[in-house]
């Protein structure tokens, strides 16, 4: 059967991109069948921000809740997808999740930022490594919005989708890298 989801998260491997000043990605076979183990198994080693990921309100809020303490429903169900540009102008309805598409590498704007924590969707995502600014993450966080960074929309219409986003459960982590598809409604 021909699966309908689609895969919208960042591969990760070692020398990706990251962040300036994270650490970067190391994927390591450290057993190896052919090498004297029964088994072949894989370390990795990364910033909780590189790829895509989710931030948790604790990534800029002193004092906020980790990332193993996100309702997995904040990143489970109906979600729009829109382009940057006219983003301002946007109207959005009560619950929906937001994703958007070519946003620009320095994300978005302090003042399209406080329009959408106004709204106060359960997320946020974009498809650039960063939300913005610290002003940015602090109004979006501090509204209880949480940010999905390093998605990856380039084959994505803007659009109405069902969303399945699943950050890993580190405990008192400030964001964890995510698995995330979506599915288009109607
Ligand atoms: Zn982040």
């Amino acid at each position: 059967m021909i699966s309908d989801w689609i895969d919208i998260s960042t591969p990760i491997a070692a020398g990706m991109q990251h962040w300036p000043g994270d650490p970067d990605v190391t994927v390591t076979r450290f057993a190896e069948i052919g090498r004297g183990h029964d088994y072949n198994a894989t370390s990795f080693s990364m910033s909780a921000h590189t790829g895509t990921h989710v931030d948790a309100p604790l990534h800029f809020i002193a004092g906020a809740r980790s990332i193993d303490e996100m309702p997995v429903t904040q990143l489970i169900g109906a979600v729009r997808v829109v382009l940057a540009a006219g983003a301002e102008k946007l109207q959005l309805e009560r619950g929906e999740r937001v994703l958007i598409k070519n946003g620009a590498a320095d994300g978005i704007s302090s003042s399209l930022a406080a329009h959408l924590a106004a709204a106060c969707p359960p997320c946020l995502g974009i498809d650039a490594l960063t939300m913005g600014s610290a002003d940015v993450h602090q109004a979006l966080l501090g509204a209880g919005v949480w940010i999905i960074e390093g998605l990856r929309l380039e084959h994505i219409e803007p659009g109405r989708y069902e969303m399945v986003c699943l950050p890993l459960r580190i405990v008192g982590a400030d964001g964890a890298p995510a698995r995330a598809l979506l599915r288009r409604v109607g």
